[in-house]
């Protein structure tokens, strides 16, 4: 028997404090594709949709993808832009289906509803009815609504960040769905929740007490009766009422046990909520750090990631407080990337490359947080088109467009100006530009976790800034109006 399963991929981390809407034009500058386009762009690569194929040509599924959709993390996606996204879904409801596989991040808020994903899923099931099976996919930054479990019945998150298992996971929700199609299993996702802004560590897994966590998530999966574990560090930056970290148990069976299962591993979130790994650095002792680079016996680079201007986090990437300070400090023989001014990009573009320019850069959207506009005089030094081919475990193969680009130089730091925000996830992003992370003293990046994938095996050493910017951990920086009090560690 060929099961007919209609899917589609319609991502955004949605941060309620950046005041920039997201637009279509947000969406199609990083992934707005059609079916038949994000198959062939996206279809073998490290993604939920190659996933979902893989496990469908095993099957013999016939699969109808209907879009892929992905805007950079910012403000609230707009109403047009929801609904523009969602029509193509919405064109086939009226055929006959056997299944849905949705590739949802998990955290959006649009202008109109604070749980983008459940509206997503409420439109599926008011028109395909309570019984066709849902399977989503997440990421661990979901903050994942209560309504989000009631209207599927398969939910799976990635179980690593840096996120390099999207086509694993993809896999898993893909099989858990066959089970269902075939009758073998009734899955239903529970949650356990945890009044927190997020898991402390924001979910990274790399290091630390989610290590233990996944272990006994993978024990908790050999039971029979359990198909997924998934344990969502969630999204700081999201004043919903829903925020926080959730432990998801895909289950059916016995789901009082199932549960205790996963209240036990968010119990532990909550537990160790002191249990801060990181050291967050203000820009002044970043750079006394970097202009004591390198010590003994240190091979690579010092890199510095900028965890509050995160762009990869909605923040707008063009904080300046941290460049200041490494300017200040006369450090030699570093770069700094990305800082995002389409202004000054465009004035940049129209001089010949290799000339001298005096010029504010950075620091326009919120001067308070992280920094106002810094003026430099500079070389140019690299002008041209930001779009980047990934080469690293997040996103080889993939593309990543910054938009229109400038190198600067400023006294001995390479400075990528973009007119569009990324993160940093990939050396590519540099080396594109004509900058060599390998070959520098200090590289300055703005990303929370994700750079390591790709950055760690190159870095003599690794330190976090929290530059202040939009991202900061000092959250009552931040005027959060619609999180239940209390919450940690607000209160
Ligand atoms: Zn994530």
């Amino acid at each position: 028997m060929t099961f007919k399963i209609l899917s589609a991929e319609f991502s955004h981390e949605t941060n309620t404090f950046n005041v920039y809407p997201t637009t279509l034009v947000s969406f199609s500058n990083h992934v707005l594709l059609n079916g038949k386009q994000a198959i062939a762009q996206r279809g073998n690569k490290n993604t939920e949709l190659a996933g979902l194929l893989d496990v469908g040509a095993e099957h013999n599924w016939q699969i109808e993808h209907c879009f892929s959709a992905s805007a950079g993390p910012g403000g609230k996606v707009t109403s047009h832009a929801f609904d523009e996204i969602l029509k193509p879904l919405e064109h086939r409801f009226s055929e006959q289906w056997d299944g849905v596989f949705l590739m949802l991040h998990g955290a959006m808020v649009t202008d109109f509803c604070d749980d983008g994903e459940g509206e997503i899923l409420r439109r599926v099931r008011a028109v395909l009815g309570p019984n066709i099976p849902i399977a989503v996919t997440l990421d661990p930054h979901a903050n994942v609504t209560l309504q989000m479990c009631q209207l599927a019945q398969i939910l799976v998150s990635f179980n690593t960040y840096p996120h390099v298992d999207m086509r694993e996971t993809g896999q898993r929700a893909a099989q858990i769905l066959q089970r269902a199609l075939v009758k073998e299993i009734q899955p239903q996702t529970l949650r356990a929740h945890r009044p927190m802004l997020e898991e402390i560590n924001g979910g990274r897994t790399d290091i630390g007490p989610m290590i233990e966590r996944h272990t006994l998530a993978r024990k908790y999966e050999q039971q029979a009766d359990v198909y997924a574990v998934s344990i969502n560090g969630a999204f700081a930056s999201a004043d919903i009422s829903a925020l926080g970290p959730t432990v998801l148990i895909c289950c059916s069976g016995d789901t009082a046990i199932y549960l205790e299962q996963a209240e036990n591993i968010a119990e532990d979130i909550w537990a160790k909520r002191d249990q801060v790994l990181n050291i967050y650095y203000n820009c002044t002792e970043v750079a006394d750090i970097a202009s004591k680079w390198p010590g003994l016996r240190q091979e690579g680079p010092l890199i510095i990631a900028d965890y509050a201007d995160n762009p990869g986090a909605g923040a707008y990437g063009d904080s300046t407080a941290l460049l200041k300070a490494l300017l200040d400090s006369n450090i030699k023989n570093a770069c700094f990337g990305p800082l995002v001014d389409p202004q000054a990009v465009s004035e940049l573009q129209s001089h010949k490359l290799g000339t001298q320019v005096g010029i504010n850069i950075g620091g326009k959207v919120e001067p308070k947080m992280g920094g106002g506009p810094l003026q430099v005089n500079a070389q140019i030094i690299w002008q041209g088109n930001g779009l980047v081919v990934g080469t690293g475990p997040m996103i080889a193969g993939l593309h990543k467009n910054f938009g229109d680009c400038v190198v600067l130089k400023i006294q001995d730091i390479e400075v990528l100006l973009v007119s569009i925000a990324q993160q940093m996830l990939d050396l590519n992003q540099f080396q594109t530009f004509g900058i060599d992370p390998r070959g520098k003293t200090v590289v300055a990046l703005k990303s929370m976790q994700h750079f390591r994938a790709a950055f760690e095996p190159i870095a003599g050493s690794i330190i976090v800034c929290d530059s202040g910017a939009l991202c900061t951990v000092n959250y009552k920086a931040l005027n959060y109006k619609k999180v239940p009090r209390p919450i940690y560690p607000l209160d």
